[in-house]
């Protein structure tokens, strides 16, 4: 028998998929050998999709998703009306009511489809505000997110999702995988329009900026976070899909820097001499970093994309594309 026979080729969704990470699973998934269905109400902001069918639809609607989601094997859930904290902490209402819309209706459809079979991004937003109020604080593990205080409206959304599908599947079978991201980051990220989040932002400020200016960043700079590349998120994505594991996954990177030292390392990609400037604005909680120990149990894949080289990637893009629309 031949050994090398290709594993057959699925029929998959990724709702989101005009979204930046979205788009990326899009390729990945196709690189893999699967028919892909692409679902988004845009299509992808910088290259065009690879998906095999693009539907522009808004999965608000429990018919669109049920058309589009019920023939499907897999569904790779993203669609979600997300940025970054300035987005989440102004529009809390229209977050929380609009994915939730989004994620029953997905759930529902996907109830209803051949494959029964359901990856759900969640967010580091589900972790417990008492538990991030220093700038280090200890590795939040999974188990962590309860008792419940996470952070915001985005936050408490992304918390039901993953109770309604742990609920589908002990009740009614749902298979399903949750993984949990935090600050993916890469080429093709939003940029700027009010969506973008901390690296698309800073990069696009320090693109723009003139030798020996000041770049503004929002609170005092000491705020931690972890940051994941895009090509390591969407592999451990596809990995965890085709993992037996059905609980909430911290797919993220264990090393956290401060916003100030992120914005040195832009700046030194840019090559220009720059200072920072610490200005009020949202700036989210102190302290956050992930325990990843349960994701190297169930991944074998080990992100493989440094800080200074994924941000290097990501800041000569920006500049590149704002430089082509000068
Ligand atoms: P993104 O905004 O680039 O992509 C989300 C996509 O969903 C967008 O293209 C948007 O148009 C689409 N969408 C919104 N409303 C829709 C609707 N009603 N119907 C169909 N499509 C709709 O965001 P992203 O960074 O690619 O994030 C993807 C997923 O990962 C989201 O669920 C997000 O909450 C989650 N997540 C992302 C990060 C991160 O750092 N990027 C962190 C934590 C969680």
């Amino acid at each position: 028998m031949d050994s090398k026979i290709a594993a057959p080729q699925k029929k998959v969704a990724v709702t989101g998929a005009g979204g930046f990470i979205g788009h990326h699973l899009v390729n990945a998934l196709k690189k893999k050998g699967h028919w892909v269905r692409g679902i988004d109400i845009k299509n992808p902001e910088f290259t065009k999709s690879e998906a095999d069918e693009f539907w522009f639809a808004d999965l608000r609607n429990k018919d669109m998703a049920l058309k589009l989601l019920t023939e499907m094997d897999e569904v790779y859930a993203l669609a979600a009306d997300v940025g970054g904290v300035g987005h989440l902490s102004r529009w809390n209402y229209e977050i929380i009511k609009n994915n939730l819309e989004i994620d029953t209706n997905t759930i529902e459809a996907v109830l209803k489809s051949k494959g029964k079979k359901i990856l759900y991004t969640s967010s580091a937003c589900v972790y417990p505000l008492y538990k991030q109020k220093t700038n280090n604080p200890l590795p939040l593990k999974e188990e962590d997110a309860m008792p419940a205080d996470p952070e915001g409206a985005y936050g408490w959304e992304k918390l039901t999702a993953e109770q309604i599908l742990e609920h589908a599947s002990r009740d009614h079978g749902l298979q399903i995988r949750i993984a949990r991201f935090q600050n993916v980051y890469g080429p093709e990220e939003t940029f700027e329009g009010g969506r973008e989040k901390v690296v698309g932002a800073l990069c696009r400020k320090i693109a723009i900026a003139k030798e020996g200016e000041s770049i503004e960043v929002w609170g005092d700079g000491l705020q931690k976070r972890s940051f994941c590349y895009v090509d390591d998120c969407v592999i451990s994505l596809i990995e965890l899909m085709e993992s037996s594991y059905s609980k909430p996954l911290n797919v993220s990177i264990d090393k956290t820097i401060t916003i100030n030292n992120l914005t040195k390392l832009i700046i030194k990609s840019s090559g220009k001499k720059l200072k920072i400037k610490n200005i009020s604005g949202p700036e989210g909680v102190r302290g956050r970093m992930p325990d990843v120990s349960m994701r190297k149990k169930v991944l074998k894949y080990i992100p493989k994309t440094s800080i200074q080289k994924g941000l290097n990637n990501v800041y000569l893009w920006v500049e590149s594309e704002i430089n082509r629309g000068k």
